[in-house]
């Protein structure tokens, strides 16, 4: 029954997004296991998934569609060399689990801040390794209330094979057999490298544009002298030209600006940028 499901009303949207930025839901909903997500996917025509929102941007006004967190379907568990997991389990807690049973495949991607369903819908990556190279299969549930397993997918440059109409509600993962001790080493020489490299003292969407066929949005934003260029309380980072941070209770619309400035001038030398972030609206 859907009024058994947790669920909250008129909540902040900045509490349940990694750029601190949003104004109300109407209604978020917090399935613990399987059956509930089901439930509330059959009942629901429009509704929004959201992970760990981080690579979100809420808007500023009230956000009417129905939203469904999925961070309480988080179980994991390993047959071999493979690893399960529901779609809301923290891709953070995975790199761990994975370590604690000698698996490896994930070290590049600690430090993500994402769910394991919003890294495969983004097909997150780092360092060039990418999540989807290490998918065996996942379920997914489709508008017209079938589950299916899918086994053969394409995926893509932070495209995953989950398409719009398509909620991911779990994986299994093929992983290798590797020495414990080695997995950790590299995990914290990855996250040492995300933190000097990236500004995580600072609420963010990670990197707001997609990386072009033959350029870097990121050095062209520094070579354009725009490190540090702000917007109301957003501003671009100084640390990595590809992330606008939150600095002072930035609002989405100075986010939006600050894009829109960006797009500018990539448009006066001839480029054109893609967003990664999701705008929403
Ligand atoms: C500090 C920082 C560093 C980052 N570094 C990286 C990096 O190195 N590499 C990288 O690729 N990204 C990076 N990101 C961006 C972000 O973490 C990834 O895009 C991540 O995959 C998003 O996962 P999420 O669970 O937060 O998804 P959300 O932001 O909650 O959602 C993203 C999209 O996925 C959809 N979605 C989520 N779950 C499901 C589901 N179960 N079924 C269907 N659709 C779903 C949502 O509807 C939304 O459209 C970084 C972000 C931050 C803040």
């Amino acid at each position: 029954m859907l009024k058994n499901i947790e669920k909250k009303r008129n909540v902040l949207l900045k509490n349940y997004c990694t750029f601190k930025i949003g104004g109300k839901a109407k209604i978020i909903y917090f399935p613990k296991n399987n059956d509930e997500l089901i439930e509330l996917l059959n009942k629901k025509n429009k509704l929004f998934i959201l992970g760990n929102g981080s690579n979100i941007l809420f808007p500023d006004s009230r956000f009417e569609t129905p939203i469904i967190c999925t961070k309480k379907l988080n179980k994991m568990f390993v047959q071999g060399d493979c690893v399960f997991c529901e779609a809301g389990a923290s891709l953070f807690e995975l790199c761990m689990f994975c370590q604690k049973h000698g698996l490896s495949g994930f070290e590049k991607l600690y430090g993500i801040p994402a769910t394991v369903g919003g890294a495969i819908v983004m097909n997150a990556g780092a360092f060039g390794e990418e999540i989807c190279s290490k998918l065996k299969s996942f379920k997914i549930f489709k508008k017209n209330g079938e589950i299916i397993e899918k086994k053969n997918f394409r995926y893509a440059y932070r495209k995953g094979p989950v398409e719009d109409d398509e909620i991911l509600l779990s994986a299994i993962f093929k992983l290798k057999k590797e020495k414990k001790s080695k997995i950790l080493n590299e995990m914290m020489e990855i996250f040492q490298k995300r933190k000097t490299l990236q500004p995580y003292n600072y609420p963010s969407a990670g990197s707001v544009f997609k990386r072009g066929e033959n350029f870097l949005p990121a050095k062209l934003i520094d070579e354009w002298g725009l490190k540090g260029l702000k917007v109301g309380g957003a501003c671009v980072s100084d640390k990595h030209a590809g992330f606008i941070i939150n600095i002072k209770n930035a609002s989405s619309n100075d986010v939006k600006k600050l894009i829109e400035e960006i797009e500018r001038n990539a448009s006066q030398h001839g480029f054109v940028f893609e967003k990664e972030i999701k705008v929403l609206k």
